[in-house]
């Protein structure tokens, strides 16, 4: 077999945000480390990051600091959030967001000169930092920047399809270059998972090709579980129309910076869906909301800002009411409440994306939008501190780890993690690898098995088309798994998912490894199918609707639920199975912040 093969100390399997910055750490910290990469160098799915990072820096006010974001970001994942990642990522937030800008970010300021912050749903205060609404570039080109200067070894446009273990755990990973399709193997004792989420598994996402959850399915054949995975956060505001761009991501901003909702007759009907639990905080009529742009000491937050999954639900509520527009969205204007000036210089992308793809022009009209799966909470079950997997040698970061947002994250919560635990999981690689230094190789048997693994799509002839399987499961998670859920339609999920695993398993690609999206979709769908049980399973499994999981026949939330984790991993015969995990306690001078808040 021709195998190309390469050994490091550290491999980051992923190059957005998490990856880069652990990357970064790692190099640092004396490892010889490598980042590998589906897509090219800056491509990941950070840089589509739209409204900015979340960081207590105070500088619009003063009173903000790390224990109220610790809170915000506690209460907007109704309490199931890991508190202590929770706190780990409010305290080191803005340390992170300051190394940015002295590594090159150049965030919009304030009159007086420093960082600006903007407001975003769930945050006490303007909390933000932000570059218009392009934040996720600018983020992505400094540390790309720093990666390519700090001479750190890129793979671009190659897929890992497998870790590497032996009996203590990871020895390395195994991939193919999409544009040859031959092998590549990279031996290594610390393997730091950086993948991204799996919104490809559902029909209407913002997410791009990227996101087909191979981080997490990586993880879970490698013997790691994976936590919370029932939660999926549908962004209340995607396009609706034109059908080719459905889906597509309309940033929170345009709320934060004053847009507000509206049904096909009119109303702002996002004070008819307060929440009893963000009451004392949300105001009661349109002219406190209004009034809370100028000043916000004195008035309470627009229920447009409530977390996202309550204005999800909202929305869809209106629309299944018979109160949607007609290509089944609602309203979002921001047109009759700001100048033409102020959209444009505040969100020149929206303004842009709006005019190219819908020719609606968002200074002068409302924009049509509706519901889009956007992020997953659920992902690796990691130790706070160090962001290791259960199985040695093996870190996860960013979005496809699991615990920090709980059951619903809240917006800019993401960047901001993936600076933190970025950062993180590259050092704990590093000092791992200097443990396990010498003592990690690559067995001939598991790289010729990864191999014929890989080729077995070309093996078989006359099978389905992979295309037509992920059509299947796609349509399948948005008619059964979404944002409204009931135990019918998840047993339901679980037959159709049964149904196309052997389906996969009998698929077949035509033409040769060079440049062949067949054949790499072919290779993506386990992962999609593996992921997209773990979510059904545990969605099955939680009888209670709570931040990103809502059940028709559980609709409310259940404090004994509120103590308890799912977590989902692979017995030996390669099935899933889901298990009760009781919550870690918050220690006291933690829980009391929010007696102090209430
Ligand atoms: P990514 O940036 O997606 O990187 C994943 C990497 O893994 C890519 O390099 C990919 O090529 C690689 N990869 C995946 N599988 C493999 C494989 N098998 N082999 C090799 N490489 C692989 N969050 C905020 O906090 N603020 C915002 O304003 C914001 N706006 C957003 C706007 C949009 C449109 C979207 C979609 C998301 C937004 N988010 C925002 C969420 C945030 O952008 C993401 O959660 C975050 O960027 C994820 O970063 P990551 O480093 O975990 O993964």
């Amino acid at each position: 077999m021709e195998l190309e093969e390469h050994a490091y100390d550290v491999v980051v399997i992923g190059a957005g945000g998490a990856g880069l910055r652990a990357a970064i750490a790692a190099h640092e910290a004396g490892a010889r480390t490598a980042v590998v990469c589906k897509s090219l160098l800056g491509k990941a799915h950070t840089v589509m990051a739209e409204g900015g990072i979340a960081a207590a820096m105070g500088n619009l006010y003063p009173e903000d600091n790390w224990r109220v974001h610790f809170r915000d970001t506690m209460r907007g994942g109704k309490m199931l959030n890991h508190w202590r990642m929770a706190q780990l990522h409010a305290q080191e937030a803005p340390d992170r967001v300051r190394e940015l800008e002295d590594w090159g970010a150049l965030f919009d300021r304030t009159d007086a000169g420093l960082i600006s912050q903007r407001d975003f749903g769930g945050h006490r205060y303007a909390r933000l930092a932000h570059v218009g609404d392009r934040t996720g570039l600018e983020l992505i080109r400094t540390l790309q920047q720093r990666t390519v200067a700090l001479g750190i070894d890129v793979f671009m446009e190659c897929t890992v399809t497998r870790l590497l273990t032996d009996d203590v755990g990871i020895v390395g990973a195994f991939g193919y270059w999409r544009e040859s399709g031959r092998f590549v193997a990279w031996q290594a004792p610390s393997v730091v998972l950086a993948t991204g989420g799996i919104g490809k598994a559902y029909k209407v996402t913002s997410n791009s090709w990227e996101y087909t959850g191979d981080g997490h399915s990586l993880a879970l054949q490698a013997g790691a579980s994976l936590v919370n995975m029932e939660f999926v956060q549908f962004h209340p505001t995607g396009m609706v129309w034109p059908p080719s761009v459905r889906g597509l991501l309309v940033t929170e901003s345009v709320r934060g910076d004053g847009g507000i909702l509206k049904n096909s007759a009119g109303n702002r009907f996002m004070f008819d869906y307060i929440p009893d639990f963000f009451r004392k905080e949300t105001a009661e009529t349109e002219e406190e909301a209004d009034r809370w742009y100028t000043d916000k000491k004195n008035n309470r937050r627009p229920p447009e800002l409530l977390p996202r999954d309550e204005v999800a639900r909202a929305i869809n509520s209106e629309v299944k009411a018979g109160r949607g527009t007609d290509h089944g969205g609602v309203w979002l204007d921001i047109a009759s409440r700001r100048s033409p000036e102020y959209i444009r210089k505040r969100l020149p992308s929206m303004y842009h994306q709006f005019k190219e793809l819908a020719d609606v022009d968002i200074t002068k009209e409302a924009m049509e939008i509706g519901p889009t799966c956007h992020y997953v909470m659920g992902g690796v079950e990691v130790e706070p501190d160090s962001q290791a997997a259960k199985v040695t040698g093996l870190f996860a970061a960013g979005e496809v780890a699991g615990g920090m947002h709980g059951s619903n994250r809240l917006g800019g919560n993401s960047l901001s993690d993936l600076l933190v635990f970025g950062r993180r999981a590259g050092v704990a690689a590093a000092e791992n690898a200097r443990n396990r230094a010498g003592r990690v190789r690559l067995a001939d048997d598991a790289l010729t098995s990864a191999a014929r693994a890989a080729l077995a799509p070309f093996e078989r002839e006359g099978g389905e088309n992979p295309y037509t399987v992920q059509h299947d499961l796609q349509q399948t998670m948005h008619d059964l798994v979404g944002i409204i859920r009931t135990e019918a339609e998840m047993k339901g999920a679980l037959e159709r998912i049964a149904e196309l695993k052997e389906r996969v398993a009998n698929l077949s690609v035509d033409g040769h490894r060079q440049y062949n999206p067949g054949w790499h979709l072919a290779l993506d769908l386990p992962h999609m199918l593996l992921v997209s049980e773990c979510i059904a399973r545990a969605a099955l499994e939680r009888q209670e609707s709570r931040g990103g999981h809502t059940r028709d026949d559980f609709p409310t939330a259940d404090p004994e639920w509120g103590k308890t984790n799912l977590i989902c991993s692979r017995g030996p015969g390669g099935d899933v199975g889901v298990r009760r995990q009781p919550l870690p306690q918050m220690p006291s001078d933690l829980a009391e912040i929010f007696e102090e808040t209430a």
